[in-house]
């Protein structure tokens, strides 16, 4: 965690904390557009960078300034930048990394706007991509074209839990000299630091667990100070997908308690997973903290815990999931997932419904599947509100 902090919990609390306002514990929130300069050199000195200091809040804002400092410590990276979305995050890496003619080697499944932004950058700027199982150092390499920009990757993937191997990705990307980036919203900086792995850039959707409350839109990415001092001065700057000041401190004071609250969600979750297991209308159960998924090798290199996300199929047809979704009182029928409440969704028919039938199909999105995002209740509440629905 830096120079100053051994531990992730600590850092997560203290790291990036700035006292100098009027000695505030928590950093004031400065709900401003622009900055006044004390005299017309400084503001030249400010626009050429011969003096740090702020200008304008789509170039940089002191309260977001704290989040981005906070994120990139937990990390272990050099640098944060702030976005108004998860997808602004990942729109503005993949438009910093490629120009027409690339290649993007993407993990087969991601979140579906993802998918949509990487159909929209081949449609209007003849950037290609292709998905890859990323199994094995060899699938990769073959996978690899020479106009290949950069490996986009997402661990667990969306909804099925697979994993890969992030050491191993890191090692090949190096090989041809690609920068790897890694979706890492589900399992968040104190479950999985990709970039101590070796993998370059990493980004999240913070509304999820960053956030944790349910009440934010926002994205990160951490990477190398020059790619994101680039990477602000560039994209963000001119495409403007900024977070708002007081998005930001309501990420920021999410952040403290993101360690106790991802403890409580893995730990829910895998007891959870147990009852599912043993339940007699669930055909499978998909969760990376369990020890019979066929990854879990994988899941102990590189996870602390399985995280909050479980997937579970149904017996029996898509009716039959939505009747057991309605059946539900406790557990609330909601995408997004990370909150304190435990939501529930049918993603072949939700979040995966702009997939096309064939490829959710070989995606292992059936009709039955259904993703739990367990909340912070008390599992056993949790469990009986399952329960009921499952036997109704
Ligand atoms: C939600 C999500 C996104 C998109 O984030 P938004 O904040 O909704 O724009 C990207 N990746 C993953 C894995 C997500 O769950």
């Amino acid at each position: 965690m830096g120079e100053k902090y051994q531990h992730i919990e600590t850092a997560a609390i203290h790291g990036a904390s700035d006292t100098r306002y009027a000695g505030s514990l928590v950093p004031p929130i400065f709900q401003t557009s622009t900055f006044v300069f004390d005299t017309a050199e400084q503001g030249e000195k400010r626009f050429s960078g011969q003096e740090d200091g702020y200008i304008y809040s789509r170039l940089g804002n002191p309260t977001v300034r704290v989040l981005e400092e906070k994120i990139a410590l937990l990390e272990g990276g050099e640098a944060g930048l702030a976005f108004g979305s998860g997808m602004a995050a990942v729109s503005a890496v993949l438009l910093s990394l490629t120009k027409s003619g690339d290649h993007i080697l993407c993990s087969k499944g991601v979140y579906g706007c993802t998918f949509g932004l990487l159909e929209l950058l081949k449609e209007k700027y003849g950037i290609s991509h292709n998905f890859c199982d990323m199994g094995s150092e060899e699938e990769l390499r073959q996978a690899i074209r020479p106009e290949t920009a950069c490996i986009f990757i997402e661990t667990p993937i969306n909804p099925t839990m697979q994993l890969i191997d992030l050491e191993m990705a890191a090692t090949v990307a190096k090989e041809y000299q690609i920068p790897a980036v890694v979706d890492n919203t589900f399992s968040t900086p104190y479950l999985q630091q990709p970039l101590q792995k070796g993998c370059d850039i990493v980004l999240h959707s913070a509304t999820k667990y960053i956030g944790g409350h349910g009440d934010v839109v926002a994205g990160l990415v951490v990477g190398k100070k020059a790619y994101i001092q680039n990477l602000a001065a560039t994209v963000q700057k001119d495409v403007g997908g900024i977070l708002s000041p007081f998005d930001a401190w309501l990420l920021a004071r999410g952040l403290k308690t993101l360690p106790v609250r991802m403890d409580r969600h893995s730990e829910n979750a895998e007891k959870i997973v147990k009852k599912l297991t043993a339940h007699p209308r669930v055909k499978r159960v998909y969760f990376p903290g369990d020890t019979g998924h066929p990854q879990f090798e994988i899941a102990k290199k590189q996870m602390k815990a399985g995280g909050g996300l479980i997937s579970f199929e149904l017996k029996g047809t898509k009716e039959d999931a939505q009747a057991m979704l309605n059946r539900l009182k406790l557990i609330r029928i909601a995408v997004s997932l990370g909150d304190a409440e435990t939501l529930i969704q049918h993603p072949a028919t939700m979040t995966h419904s702009a997939v096309p039938a064939d490829m959710r199909q070989e995606m292992g999105i059936s009709d039955g599947l259904i993703r739990l995002s367990v909340g912070l209740e008390a599992w056993q509440d949790i469990w009986e509100d399952l329960e009921q629905a499952l036997n109704g």
